[in-house]
């Protein structure tokens, strides 16, 4: 990034940087988490569950690069080492070992509410510094509270499903 660019930024960049490491590292294991949990799952509305999952993952995915491509241009390196999202993470992986997709959907509206208070929490931090920063991170808590939403509305048509 420029001089001007890192001038307006306006926080501790290695705070900022570490922050944006570990939601990257959440990013990736949500990604992992709807991705495979897309491919095994299985019951009822089986082929609506699927599609939201998969969507959700290639979402997540470019969640992950935005915050990647932001913690370059701010002077740092992205989570180079996978074992290291174990690390940081804040919302942790729920391995979808029970392919049933109601248990799918719980799981995940659960790493989406996660995620908004992650986005929520990185926001406040932000205050009203670093502003390119903290439009990334709207978009992004857009998408989550889409996410949380879509998930929902899918679960209650599941349970009303015969
Ligand atoms: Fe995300
Ligand atoms: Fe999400
Ligand atoms: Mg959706």
């Amino acid at each position: 990034m420029g001089t001007k660019g890192r001038e307006i930024v306006g926080v501790d960049v290695k705070e900022l940087i570490n922050l944006l490491n570990k939601a990257l590292s959440d990013e990736w294991l949500a990604f992992y988490q709807y991705w495979v949990g897309a491919l095994v799952s299985k019951g009822k509305m089986h082929g609506e569950v699927e599609k939201e999952l998969s969507q959700h993952a290639q979402e997540e995915f470019q969640h992950a690069e935005i915050l990647a491509k932001r913690i370059i241009q701010l002077g740092g390196t992205p989570v180079i080492k996978p074992e290291d999202w174990y690390k940081l993470t804040n919302c942790g992986y729920d391995a979808p070992e029970d392919p049933d997709t109601q248990k799918l959907l719980i799981q995940n509206i659960k790493g989406e509410q996660c995620a908004i208070s992650t986005y929520q929490k990185l926001i406040e931090f932000l205050g009203n510094r670093d502003i390119v920063t903290m439009h990334l991170l709207i978009e992004i808590l857009e998408d989550e509270v889409e996410h949380e939403e879509d998930l929902e509305v899918l679960l209650e048509d599941l349970k009303s499903f015969k």
